[in-house]
């Protein structure tokens, strides 16, 4: 796979979370209501939402050795795949690929859902009313899906998340010398982490953004072996169909497309 990635190397983020507030800031994406402990130690949200597009989350805490506690952060993100659930299925072909990169067109979207119940690692979500845009005229619209655009809607040189994070966890640059990176990186820790990996060369394809873990990706939550695969091209296009055939019942309602692409699941199997 060519062209350019993003590498996130958990041995070195501190959790200050520059990068997610560099992304609301260059989307206009408004704050959203959270509680200091939303999610596990310090993960606050708790989870990537319509409105945020990335997010910093913090693992339990190894306090083993009470001497040296052992943090583990990771930068959160669409991973891009090369072989994108979310692409596979959208009904209205409304996810594409731009310079490498998976982007949502929000104009085509009709909110069926397909692409959030598809995609393993949680990206995308539906917004489910409309909000104003942070600092910037206009709304971001409800019943629309949205996630990391990989900053192709506003491009830059170095997407901001990446340009802003102070300690080196979160690079930006050619994939192949990224891959290079990583691996070169996972061998200098390897004494320390004997587990350590580079995740993302070959799940869904391989993936553009690539993380350097300090231990299996599992304790991570992150998908390996066949839960890391692409749903069939075939069954994918057999959900479609079923789904466009259902979607008459729908009387345009995206809470009800959103059930029709569900059964449309069940039915193929
Ligand atoms: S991580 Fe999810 S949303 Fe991002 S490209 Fe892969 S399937 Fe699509
Ligand atoms: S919600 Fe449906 S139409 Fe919109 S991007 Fe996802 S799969 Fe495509
Ligand atoms: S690449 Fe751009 S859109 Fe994606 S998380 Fe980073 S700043 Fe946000």
């Amino acid at each position: 796979m060519s062209g350019k990635a993003f590498l996130v190397d958990t041995t070195k983020c501190s959790g200050c979370r520059a990068c997610q507030v560099s992304c609301k800031q260059w989307n206009n994406l408004p704050g959203e209501k959270t509680t200091f402990f939303g999610g596990p130690e310090y993960t606050n949200p708790a989870e990537l939402s319509a409105i945020t597009f990335n997010h910093v989350k913090f693992f339990p805490v190894d306090r083993s050795n009470p001497e040296k506690p052992v943090w583990t952060i990771m930068h959160k993100k669409c991973y891009h795949c090369e072989e994108a659930n979310c692409m596979r299925v959208c009904p209205q072909h409304a996810i594409s690929r731009v310079e490498g990169w998976v982007v949502i067109d929000q104009s085509l979207c009709i909110g069926c859902g397909a692409c959030v119940n598809e995609c393993v690692y949680n990206v995308p979500h539906i917004l489910d009313e409309d909000v104003k845009r942070y600092g910037a005229e206009g709304i971001i619209k409800k019943d629309k899906s949205y996630k990391c655009h990989a900053c192709m809607e506003n491009p830059r040189e170095v997407p901001l998340c990446a340009r802003h994070c102070p300690t080196g966890a979160l690079t930006y640059g050619e994939r192949a010398a990224l891959v290079k990176r990583g691996l070169a990186r996972v061998k200098e820790i390897s004494a320390e982490y004997p587990h350590a990996n580079l995740y993302g060369l070959e799940e869904f394809g391989g993936l553009r953004t690539l993380t350097v873990l300090k231990d299996r990706p599992e304790k991570y939550g992150l998908p390996v072996g066949e839960k890391a695969k692409a749903i069939d091209l075939a069954k994918a296009e057999a959900i479609r169909d079923t789904y466009a055939f259902l979607s008459i019942f729908t009387f345009g309602l995206p809470s009800l497309k959103r059930v029709a692409y569900r059964i449309s699941k069940s039915m193929v199997g």
